[in-house]
């Protein structure tokens, strides 16, 4: 029996989807102004163990996730400018160019880090007529008022807003004799923003031209695609107390269901430290302390070594990024790809061992010990091929077909296609640089009259 922590109830509860037919899962995608640093990457690896382990337990899982293509402001409460326009206007391109190029190149690191791809995905710039109608119905409802800067969600026409995050009465007013501007309570938000003039990206709407709140777009795609009320909701802990409050309000408000999603589902943060003595804060776009996947990559490691040292900490836990943990995680995953080489093709498996896994991973994700558990029965040479093709189900490591793939990994044959690339253009120093590269893998790397070939070291 699967369980999960809620975060709407702050218990590990047993997993009871709405529907026997489908479970409806609903994660918040990117904010596609830059590429995804590893610490985002965390929340879409947590994701991807929870789809795996329903779809373990026979679940068939509608998973959709959105791309913030628009309307995301570097305050997240409504102050600022679009992250889209900023990142358009540091690289010199247009605001849609930007996202096409981030968006592909997000895809791209959830299929290096084998995340299964969502049933739906859906850009914010495609729903406009959604949100606009989700808007209208507030605005109908008499939820909303309007500034001289858009309409806002009047926070105080909710009963329980906030009580998802828990928000004391107290925190809620805090801040209001701060400049509010002309919105009445702190926690209000915008719904619709009007347009100075001075966007890409804008549509005609309540009678001006303007842009959608950044909250609107999710309560719109995910109804559109799940229904007035579906199974889960995903995102890292920092949209608790903002992003998925006031998704809350404008859903349960809209339709007056309650509660508009059965189970949140929260991943805790990817940490680092500036340097070595300083604490470790919280991996941020913002901050500029950011790691992306290629980063690791051109240091010589593998997506999924990444992936292997995600897994090794409790998704509800902090963990501290550094270089030393992932090399141990890269060593980890070679070593047990090893032990699984090894497995003799007849092996016996003690039923056991599935029955374990199968428990660990159904208590809130525990995949650290059900990593843990499949390096034990390796050990004890109780395990067949056949069970470690089932537990990489999960795990998602590639550990299956492990034989043939470790003749050709992905990243290997990504370097040896850009190094003939470089040697076709007789750039020796970075055929040299792509070299040194593919042998850190453990290969070596020979040039012969019919291209490049390898063979492990
Ligand atoms: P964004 O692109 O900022 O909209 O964030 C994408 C996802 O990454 C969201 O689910 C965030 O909650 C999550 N996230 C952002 N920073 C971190 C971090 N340092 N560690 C883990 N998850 C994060
Ligand atoms: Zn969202």
């Amino acid at each position: 029996m699967l369980k999960i922590y809620n975060t709407l109830t702050r218990q590990v509860e047993e997993f009871k989807p709405r529907s026997k037919k489908e479970v409806g899962f609903y994660a918040c995608g990117p904010t596609v102004y830059h590429y995804a640093h590893i610490g985002n990457l965390r929340a879409y690896v947590a994701q991807d163990i929870l789809r795996r382990t329903l779809k373990y337990n026979h679940y068939k899982v509608r998973h959709i996730m959105n791309i913030t293509d628009v309307g995301h402001l570097t305050d997240d409460a409504d102050a600022g400018e679009d992250k889209m326009e900023a990142g358009a206007r540091r690289e010199g391109k247009n605001a849609w160019e930007i996202a096409r190029y981030y968006t592909e190149a997000f895809k791209q690191n959830l299929q290096d880090l084998n995340v299964l791809t969502p049933t739906i995905w859906c850009a914010a710039t495609d729903h406009i007529q959604e949100q606009i109608n989700q808007v209208q119905e507030l605005i109908d409802g008499g939820f909303t008022y309007e500034t001289a800067d858009g309409i806002y969600f009047d926070t105080t026409r909710v009963a329980d807003y906030g009580k998802l995050a828990r928000l004391s009465k107290q925190s809620l007013q805090a801040g209001k004799r701060v400049s509010l501007g002309e919105k009445k309570n702190p926690p209000d938000f915008a719904l619709w923003k009007w347009s100075r003039g001075d966007r890409q990206m804008e549509w005609a709407a309540f009678g001006k031209m303007g842009f959608p709140g950044w909250h609107i777009e999710c309560s719109a795609m995910s109804m559109k695609y799940l229904g007035d009320q579906f199974d889960l909701h995903a995102g890292g802990v920092d949209h608790i107390p903002v992003h998925h409050t006031n998704e809350i309000a404008q859903a349960e408000s809209i339709t007056g269901l309650k509660p508009w999603v059965k189970y949140w589902f929260h991943n805790e943060f990817l940490l680092i430290k500036k340097d070595l003595s300083a604490p470790a804060g919280k991996m941020s776009k913002a901050k500029e302390n950011f790691i992306t996947l290629s980063t690791l990559t051109d240091k010589g490691f593998s997506p999924l070594a990444f992936r292997y040292l995600l897994l090794q900490t409790h998704y509800r836990k902090q963990l501290t990024f550094s270089w030393e943990a992932l090399a141990a995680a890269q060593t980890g995953l070679n070593h047990l790809r090893e032990q699984i080489k090894r497995i003799s093709p007849n092996a016996p498996t003690d039923p056991i061992w599935e029955e374990k896994f199968l428990d660990l991973i159904n208590a809130d994700l525990n995949t650290p010990e059900a990593l843990a558990l499949v390096w034990e029965a390796l050990s004890a040479k109780q395990i067949s091929e056949a069970a470690i093709i089932q537990f990489d189900k999960i795990l998602g490591l590639d550990l299956h077909n492990i034989k043939k793939k470790l003749a050709t990994p992905k990243a290997i044959q990504a370097l040896l296609l850009d190094r003939a690339a470089a040697r076709e253009q007789k750039d020796w120093t970075k055929s040299d640089q792509l070299r040194k590269k593919i042998e850190k893998f453990g290969y070596q790397l020979e040039d012969g009259p019919d291209g490049q070939k390898i063979h492990k070291k």
